[in-house]
Order: structure tokens, then C-alpha cells, then sequence
């Protein structure tokens, strides 16, 4: 049968990305990290450019023309974001320096709401930055970390979550997907079962922004974190949606300008949402440009994105199981375009540098999550993360340069 076309014509796509144009090692780059940051349009190089050209000024102080246009401007950004995620408020949209920085904020605003013997739940499949901050939370309140376990798939074990969660479950913390096998959490019913017994819900969306449009409302999320610079925009800037009563609840993470109300030496009081939070001049051009990448993504349509990597993701899973010896970790049936894998008994450090000079740029290592390399007993893996600016012909430039490598490596 005809397979349904996709909408997206990525040869057009690809002349927004000026990067696409450029050659490694003699070759043309075929860009598979797409898991670790993503590239950025014309339209977004262009807002930044136009910042620092034409209104660059500090925000929400002065009177003059130019900061008041700057702070229009980040504003807007930020309404952009309200609406995307859809979140209820805008003042429920803090925009940080990305999702270490969002989890860090709620990790450290739980202090005073945990006591010894309670519980807070983390998952196996995540990022150290979904695992450290919680940790030390830990180590401050005496609260015990548990851990949802995950299957040879990369699934997570449910009935296992069913019998962690009790009274004494405070918070719940997981990422939506997996940056290190792609495999697509069941939040919905993470979130439900968590708030049947009044724990609280953060979910880190690093890395399922990229594919799918979120609706904080819809999934009822209590916390919900990412960064732009995996959604075609800047480094340094992303955001953390938290519900507004327990933003409301939650202490300011640091202090200084812009977080206040009143400052006198006997006593200061706080500013409102969402300024609480954002103390110091923020990165106001990346947040801008925040939201350029976000109108640029939009008017790709996530649908059409998600239905092309799907495509890309079957093609490649295909195309890299033909080669012998190759093993693929993160097999759940419920997973993005993101391919981590190992050739028998070789390294993937030697096979990411022979890839590599062949201009092709996959990520090797843990990608961030040791425990999850720790359950399938190996070092790392070959990670190929694909975007919605890839092609079916740079996978099989990925395909013939593996092949070059295991030749070369066995
Ligand atoms: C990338 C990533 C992070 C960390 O994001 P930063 O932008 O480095 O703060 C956290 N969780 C997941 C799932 C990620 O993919």
C-alpha cells in the first residue's frame, strides 16, 4: 500500500538551516545529534541579530524607547510560550536558562515541604539533570528517592510504579521521552496515579519538545520543564511551567534584582509571578529568539513533524538492523527518532571518531544517563538522533560509514 505523504517538504526546510550548507572533513555534514542541541534556522539567527543591531537594552527598568521595546518584545516571547504550552497563566511561564536550571529551581523550593520518611519517585530512563538535583533534595530533607525500573525494551515497568506509589509519595519526577533511547513515557498515566495519592508531578519535556506539542493543562502536569536550544532555538534559555499555586508555594531560588517587591535592610518582600523566580537580567535576546523558534516550529506543524521522523525512525531502524552484529538499545514500540546502538564487541567512542571524519556527527557515550547504560552493562552507545531536516539519503551516508567502521574496526 501507498504510504501516506507527508506535508513537509525537507529540501525547502533545509534551506532555513545555513548550517546544512557546510562541509566536515571534506564531506557534507549529515547532522545525527539532534537529541543533544539542534540547529537553528535563518529566521532565529536572524532575531538575535536584530536584537543586538537595533534594540538591545535592559528589560522592565527603564523608561527609555529602547527598553521598553526590548521588554515588549520579551514579553511577547513569553505569551508565545503561555500558548504553545499552553499554560492557563502567563505569569506561570518563568523563563530560566534551561530545563537543569527549571528542575534545580523546583528541586530546591521542596526543602521546606519534605521531612525524613517521605518519598519522592524518579524513573530509570533519566538524565542526570532528572536525577542529581533530586538527590541532593534528598540528602537536605532525609526524604528516600525510589526508582521505577524499565525493561529490556526500555519500557518502564508500570505495576512496579503502582506498588511505589503510597501515602508517602511527595513527588514524582520523569521525562516525557528518553534522550537516550527515545522511548515515549506513558505521562498521562504517570501523572493520574501520582495525584490519586497527592504527590505533585514534574515531568521533564527536554527532549519530547522537539517532537510533540504539549499541553501542560490537558496533561495536568504540576511541573513542567525544557530547553529551547532542542527546539531550534539558543542555548542558555528555556523555560519551567509550574501551576500557579505552587509557584505561589514554591521559595525564589535566588536573590537579587528584578525577584523583589521592597528591599530595606530590616526586611524585603518578593515580587510577584513570575519575576519571583527570574532574578537578574535574564537572557532577553535568547528568550526572544525563544520565541521566533517556536512561531518557526509552528508553522512546520508538529504533526508533520512527528509523522516525518516516524518515517525517518523506520527507515533507519531498518536500514541500520541489516548490518550484522549491530544491536539496537530503546526497542519500545512507543519511541522517537532516536537511534542508540553498538556493534559487537567494538567500541562506540572508535566507531563515533571513524563516523565522524566521514562528516557524519552522532553522539557517543552515555548521552547523560549512566544508569540506564549501567542496566544494559555496557560503556555507552552510538547515539543517531534524527530531526525534521534530515533525510532518508543521510541515513544511508550513516549506514555505509558504520559499515566502514566495523570493516576497519573488527
Ligand atoms: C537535554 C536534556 C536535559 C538537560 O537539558 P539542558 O538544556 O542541558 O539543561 C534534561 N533532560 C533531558 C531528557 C534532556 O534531553
Amino acid at each position: 500500500m501507498q504510504k501516506e505523504i507527508t506535508m513537509l517538504d525537507v529540501h525547502k526546510i533545509r534551506e532555513d538551516f545555513p548550517i546544512l550548507k557546510r562541509e566536515v572533513n571534506g564531506k557534507p555534514l549529515v547532522y545525527f545529534d539532534n537529541a543533544a542541541t539542534s540547529q537553528t534556522p535563518q529566521v532565529v539567527i536572524d532575531t538575535i541579530v536584530e536584537y543586538y543591531s537595533n534594540y538591545n537594552a535592559n528589560i522592565h527598568r527603564g523608561v527609555h524607547t529602547l527598553s521598553q521595546v526590548a521588554t515588549d518584545a520579551y514579553e511577547l516571547a513569553r505569551k508565545k510560550v503561555q500558548e504553545h504550552f499552553n499554560a492557563q497563566h502567563i505569569h506561570e511561564i518563568i523563563l530560566t536558562s534551561g530545563t537543569t536550571h527549571s528542575i534545580n529551581i523546583v528541586a530546591t523550593g521542596f526543602t521546606n515541604f519534605l521531612s525524613k520518611g517521605d518519598e519522592v519517585i524518579v524513573s530509570a530512563l533519566e538524565h542526570h539533570s532528572n536525577i542529581v538535583p533530586w538527590q541532593m533534595l534528598c540528602d537536605r530533607t532525609g526524604a528516600v528517592l525510589k526508582v521505577i525500573p524499565m525493561n529490556e525494551d526500555g519500557e518502564l515497568l508500570m505495576d512496579v510504579y503502582d506498588d511505589l506509589l503510597s501515602d508517602k509519595t511527595k513527588l514524582v519526577f520523569v521525562n516525557h521521552i528518553s534522550n537516550a533511547l527515545g522511548t515515549i513515557n506513558p505521562i498521562e498515566e504517570i501523572i493520574g496515579k501520582a495525584h490519586k495519592v497527592g504527590a505533585a508531578v514534574l515531568i521533564d519535556g527536554a527532549q519530547s519538545c522537539p517532537h510533540v506539542k504539549p499541553d501542560v493543562q490537558a496533561l495536568d502536569a504540576d511541573f513542567y520543564v525544557a530547553s529551547a536550544h532542542k527546539l531550534c532555538g539558543p542555548t542558555g534559555v528555556g523555560l519551567l511551567y509550574g501551576k500557579e499555586e505552587w509557584l505561589n508555594k514554591l521559595p525564589p531560588y535566588q536573590g537579587g534584582g528584578e525577584m523583589i517587591d521592597q528591599v530595606t535592610f530590616e526586611k524585603t518582600t518578593y515580587a510577584g509571578l513570575p519575576h519571583k523566580f527570574e532574578a537578574g537580567t535574564p537572557n532577553i535576546c535568547g528568550g526572544i529568539a525563544f520565541g521566533a523558534a517556536l512561531d518557526y516550529m509552528n508553522s512546520i506543524g508538529f504533526d508533520n513533524i512527528a509523522s516525518y521522523e516516524n518515517e525517518l525512525l523506520e527507515y533507519g531502524t531498518k536500514k541500520l538492523l541489516e548490518i550484522e552484529g549491530l544491536k539496537i538499545y530503546g526497542t519500545s514500540k512507543n519511541k522517537t527518532s532516536v537511534i542508540s546502538f553498538n556493534l559487537e564487541n567494538i567500541h562506540p567512542y572508535d566507531v563515533g571518531t571513524i563516523v565522524d571524519k566521514l562528516g557524519i556527527a552522532v553522539r557517543t557515550g552515555h548521552h547523560c544517563a549512566q544508569p540506564i547504560m549501567d542496566f544494559y552493562k555496557i560503556p555507552g552507545t552510538i547515539r543517531a538522533s534524527f530531526s525534521f531536516y534530515n533525510t532518508k539519503e543521510e541515513i544511508d551516508a550513516l549506514v555505509e560509514a558504520v559499515k566502514k567502521a566495523k570493516m576497519m574496526l573488527s
